[in-house]
């Protein structure tokens, strides 16, 4: 039995024979056996996730258009009267998630000259991750949250765990789908110095087209009082990782200056600020962007400037791809029916990774967990730092935008859940403390808000931007981490030529493909 699954008589003496003739012990055995059961556990799934899909004859489609209804496998099909609104003349681009990166998508599209459908499952737009993040506006800056160096603290903070650590892992996470997919690509991919670098070359790339859309965009009127800070300050405790991390920003050709701290001895803060930190460098961009107003502005322009072109589907879930009996994907059932479209974009955030599964493909995402404190700029702030630029310190990271800062921090990987109390969770708490510490700034709870938001993060903390290989009008723009503002606009000019069929070289890097077991 054993040697027919395996298929090779040499890797079958080398595993079995050989431990049997020797009368060793089953080890060898007995982990081909976990790892062949656990291949099947997964064929198994991804089979029977695909086969839930809804499969339909020409005639089960032409019933279901002309009757609104059909029953099909004890399931009722509804007709989505959206569809009477389709232009049959040009394509429509369906696309899942109403986040920052769902609508950017949808704008881009539309720009060249789609028709688009965008659903969400929730009432307004943004109401996830691009609600509640750091509102850094930085397409080149990029310091992977998985790397060697990452890795290393979460285990070490989770071996001696202390109160202010702000890295961490919990085992917890294993519960999460493709947890263990998700492990051994992060081992693989990102436990290499040339990784690391390459890891920021990659994404600088990724940056330069994120820029030269962002010109464009700007000229559309999308960034009315957003990018107001003078600059990004980058803190470092130590000179040699500041040096270590400013290295690979300059190979990959990010621009920087490392600051003279005479320079900022004017303000009590600064002072303060700038003795606890021996390495600084700045950014000379305008940088601080509030995700959910430019998600808001986003959508105002396609409803203004393409109301025959762009729907948008609130309350909206998705629930299966339906498919011809070619297993070409026609269309989506969703909870308010069934939507047909030509092509389809993955841009749910965390949840990418239940859509991409009923194709049998397991998107390796896993929750990364931080919290954000919104608070009025302290009157003693203003003219600091804390008021003029965007701040990123070690263990938090700081905006101010028309005098509400936005203090974000922490990484915890763990399984998807959603805090009733954030405040008193540790997250918050390391920010509290550090504010004061920092800054000597007293956050009172009373006048704060608390959220707590998982962040979609990839074993290489590298976006996904994919076609799928055999649904190839599927594609996936996900898995964004800490960049997902910064880079929406570049994401969806890739995902644009993908769908165009051409896939430059620059587009590899974040192709399904540099996963393994997926
Ligand atoms: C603490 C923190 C700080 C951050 N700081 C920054 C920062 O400073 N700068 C930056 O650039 N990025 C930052 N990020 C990252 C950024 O917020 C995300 O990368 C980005 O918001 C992801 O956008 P999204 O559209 O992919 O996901 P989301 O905003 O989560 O949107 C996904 C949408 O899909 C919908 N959806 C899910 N499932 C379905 C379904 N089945 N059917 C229909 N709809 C569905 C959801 O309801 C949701 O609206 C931060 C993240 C965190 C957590």
């Amino acid at each position: 039995m054993i040697k027919k699954l395996i298929c090779n008589q040499k890797l079958y003496q080398f595993c079995v024979e050989q431990k049997i003739s020797k009368q060793k012990s089953k080890k060898g055995r007995n982990i081909l056996l976990f790892i062949l059961s656990l291949g099947l556990v997964q064929h198994y799934t991804k089979t029977r996730d695909y086969m839930s899909n809804i499969f339909l004859s020409e005639q089960e489609i032409y019933d279901l258009n002309k009757n609104k209804q059909l029953e099909i496998n004890k399931k009722q099909l509804k007709y989505h009267e959206i569809n009477l609104q389709k232009n049959k003349e040009i394509q429509t681009a369906v696309i899942i998630g109403g986040g920052i990166i769902g609508l950017s998508q949808a704008l881009k599209l539309l720009q060249h000259g789609y028709s688009v459908i965008l659903i969400e499952k929730e009432q307004f737009i943004s109401t996830k991750c691009s609600a509640f993040n750091g509102n850094i506006y930085n397409p080149y800056l990029f310091n992977p949250l998985i790397s060697k160096y990452s890795i290393k603290t979460m285990f070490d903070n989770y071996i001696n765990p202390t109160d202010s650590a702000t890295q961490r892992f919990s085992f917890g996470c294993l519960q999460e789908p493709g947890a263990l997919v998700w492990l051994f690509n992060a081992l693989r991919l990102s436990t290499s110095d040339s990784k690391f670098d390459q890891s920021i070359q990659d994404m600088t790339k990724l940056g330069q087209i994120q820029e030269q859309e962002f010109e464009k965009i700007k000229k559309l009127g999308l960034l009315e009082n957003q990018l107001t800070a003078e600059g990004e300050l980058s803190l470092y405790k130590s000179v040699e990782y500041g040096k270590r991390i400013s290295q690979s920003f300059k190979q990959a050709g990010v621009e920087f200056t490392e600051i003279d701290k005479t320079n900022y001895n004017q303000h009590e803060i600064d002072r303060q600020l700038f003795n606890n930190y021996p390495y600084v460098i700045k950014l000379d961009k305008e940088n601080n962007l509030d995700t959910k107003q430019l998600s808001i502005q986003t959508l105002k322009y396609c409803q203004k400037h393409y109301p025959d072109k762009f729907k948008i589907l609130y309350g909206t879930e998705f629930n299966e791809f339906i498919m011809n009996y070619n297993r070409y994907v026609i269309g989506i059932n969703t909870n308010k029916g069934v939507i047909y479209g030509n092509k389809f974009i993955i841009c749910a955030g965390l949840h990418s990774k239940y859509i991409a599964k009923k194709l049998a493909v397991t998107l390796p995402i896993m929750p990364c967990r931080g919290w954000i404190i919104e608070s009025e700029l302290p009157e003693n702030a203003k003219g600091s730092v804390l008021d003029k630029m965007v701040l990123k310190l070690p263990t938090l990271s700081i905006t101010n935008l028309n005098n509400k800062l936005r203090i974000s921090g922490c990484q915890l990987i763990d399984k998807e859940y959603k805090s009733d109390d954030p405040i008193n969770e540790w997250g918050a708490q390391i920010l509290i403390k550090q504010m004061k510490e920092q800054f000597n700034i007293d956050l009172d709870p009373q006048c704060i808000s608390v959220r707590d938001c998982c962040r979609p993060l990839t074993p290489d903390d590298k976006i996904i931007l994919s076609k799928l290989w055999f649904n190839k009008n599927v594609f996936v723009n996900a898995g964004h981490g800490s960049r997902g503002m910064s880079q929406c606009h570049g994401c969806a000019e890739i995902i644009y030529q993908l769908m165009q069929g051409k896939q430059k070289e620059e587009h590899v890097a974040f192709d399904l493909k540099r996963f393994l077991f997926i």
